[in-house]
């Protein structure tokens, strides 16, 4: 029987923040397809039973490490122990992100620095680390969880926007640098989707105003993402590189 092209068996995936949310559904449905697993955020207890739900049943193999996005340092040391725990990390999905909501004319040194090392640094230095292993492999896959406020944005919402379009570019520019070695570089935009993130963040008002933007006229549940990211990881997606894929609900297109 020949693979399917979304098989991800004998492929390795690196997932930060996949100890909720949108990392962890993703990691599950990566699992599902095939891939080992090995998760990273800054909370031991959720990364432990968020990696017994992810294999569960799957017969995959897996690992986590504890890891400060914010810190470079605590990055690279993830690099190296994810790679020496899972033997190679093929697939890289940049999920770890925040958000706290400031108008830019009161937005802190502090908060902007903080986001743009969460949301945007954290994520070239880890490509950074993980690229060489891949190019020397000549395959990866580099998939950065951006937003749609990369493409539009909401009031109080500067260095949070700010870093979501900036994953765009850089996106496009390292599918550049690694495209003549195999290895894509992606972004998945998602919309308003049922995470603690903005259940937090938003009134109910606002969370109204989400779901009414979108064509489907309702929020997106984690799940929803599985498949926009195991095509990206998989290779059904070998020609599609340095570009976004927008898992909105049409929030966008209006
Ligand atoms: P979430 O449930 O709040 O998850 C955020 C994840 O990021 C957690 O796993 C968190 O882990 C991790 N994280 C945050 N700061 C970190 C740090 N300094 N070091 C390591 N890990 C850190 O939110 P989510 O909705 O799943 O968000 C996942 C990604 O999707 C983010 O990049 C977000 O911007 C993006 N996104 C979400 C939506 C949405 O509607 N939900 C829409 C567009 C984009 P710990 O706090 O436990 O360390």
């Amino acid at each position: 029987m020949s693979r399917s092209p979304f098989d991800l068996t004998g492929r390795t995936a690196l997932i930060t923040g996949g100890n909720k949310g949108l990392g962890r559904a993703m990691a599950r449905g990566m699992a599902e397809a095939g891939a080992d697993v090995f998760l990273a955020s800054r909370n031991e207890d959720e990364l432990k039973s968020s990696l017994e739900y992810v294999l569960d049943g799957t017969g995959r193999k897996g690992g986590y490490a504890l890891v400060d996005v914010a810190d470079r340092a605590s990055v690279k040391r993830l690099a190296k122990t994810a790679t020496e725990s899972m033997g190679k990390i093929d697939i890289l999905v940049n999920n770890a992100g925040m958000n706290q909501p400031q108008a830019i004319d009161q937005i802190t040194d502090e908060v902007w620095d903080r986001i743009l090392e969460v949301n945007l640094s954290s994520c070239m230095a880890l490509t950074r680390e993980l690229a060489p292993g891949m190019k020397a492999r000549g395959w990866g896959r580099v998939i950065h969880i951006s937003s749609i406020m990369g493409q539009v944005s909401k009031e109080k919402r500067n260095a949070y926007s700010a870093t979501k379009t900036a994953l765009h570019g850089l996106a496009r520019a390292s599918a550049l640098d690694l495209g003549p070695s195999g290895v894509t570089v992606n972004c998945i935009a998602p919309g308003p989707f049922m995470t603690d993130m903005p259940m937090t963040l938003l009134s109910d008002a606002e969370k109204k105003a989400f779901s009414d933007r979108t064509a489907l006229d309702r929020w997106g549940q984690p799940n929803e993402l599985v498949g926009p990211v195991v095509f990206l990881a998989s290779e059904a997606a070998a020609y599609v590189t340095g570009t976004v894929l927008y898992v909105d609900g049409g929030y966008t297109a209006r």
